[in-house]
């Protein structure tokens, strides 16, 4: 039997400092290595021009050798992060932030979406609801998380809402998260939905990673969008932070480059 191995790399591109993207970067590099993905981490400093980390990320789109591109967030102020995401060639942005990409998820091809929405409805799709004309809500609409999340949920026929800071101002959040079968939350407000707020049995993404202080420890420690001690008495099932949503992401990361790889 013939046998034909390959090599599969990803370079991230880091600049600056920043201890959130470093620690991110970090625990991609440590994903990869378990599944034999070559990760390599190039970092700039964080008075890069931003014409000069376009220069930088087209050479990489030039690179033959090189699979998939992450660009680490946050980059420095004086970068235009959506400049630099545009300029990472459609083929080789396994984080889906390109706009020729995320164009392409209206289009109905899932396969180009941000990784975050990949893992939401892929622990959506887990939880085995059928769902076919399924009342879903999303809270939040970034085009990272709260958009491609509705449009992947589109495509398979939920009855998708989308409720925002406007939904809130108005007082109306509460009105339709308590409709949804299936709630999922990408805000970054700690502890915005309450139990009250949940349909009981309802299914619960938390897609929210927020640092806040332990009033007891005063420790700091990561909770989601959701108040999860509420939540887990109301709901069906129920994703926690840490622990749920982040690590399917990097995993959605790694099957976007092993696709980038083959194509
Ligand atoms: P964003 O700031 O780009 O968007 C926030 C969204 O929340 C907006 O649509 C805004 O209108 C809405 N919003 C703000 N306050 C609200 C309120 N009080 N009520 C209702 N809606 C409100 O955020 P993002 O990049 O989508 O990230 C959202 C959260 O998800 C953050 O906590 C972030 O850290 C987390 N996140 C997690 C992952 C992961 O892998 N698990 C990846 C990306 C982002």
């Amino acid at each position: 039997m013939a046998c034909f191995t390959f090599s599969i790399v990803i370079s991230a591109v880091l600049v600056g400092d920043n201890a959130g993207a470093r620690i991110y970067a970090k625990m991609q590099a440590k994903s990869c290595e378990q599944v034999g993905i070559a990760y390599e981490l190039k970092e700039f400093s964080d008075d890069i021009s931003e014409a000069g980390l376009l220069g930088e990320i087209q050479k990489l789109n030039d690179d033959d050798s090189v699979d998939g591109m992450i660009l680490q967030m946050p980059v420095p102020e004086h970068i235009n992060a959506r400049t630099i995401q545009a300029g990472i060639a459609p083929k080789k942005d396994v984080d889906g932030v390109n706009p020729a990409n995320l164009g392409r998820v209206v289009m109905g091809h899932p396969e180009g979406a941000p990784c975050t929405a990949q893992a939401a409805v892929r622990l959506v799709e887990e939880t085995g609801i059928d769902l076919y004309g399924a009342e879903v809500v999303v809270v939040g609409h970034s085009e990272i998380v709260g958009k491609p999340v509705a449009l992947l949920l589109l495509d398979k026929f939920a009855t998708t809402t989308v409720c925002h800071i406007g939904t809130s101002d108005v007082g109306m959040l509460e009105e339709h998260t308590t409709k949804a079968d299936i709630l999922i939350v990408a805000v970054g407000v700690p502890g915005l939905i309450k139990g009250d707020m949940i349909k009981p049995g309802a299914a619960v993404i938390d897609v929210g990673i927020n640092r806040v202080k332990d009033p007891e420890s005063g420790k700091s420690k990561t909770v989601g969008d959701v108040a999860f001690d509420e939540a887990v008495e109301v709901a069906g099932i129920i994703t926690p932070v840490p622990g749920g949503v982040g690590p399917i992401t990097t995993a959605m990361l790694l099957h976007s480059t092993l696709l980038a790889a083959k194509a």
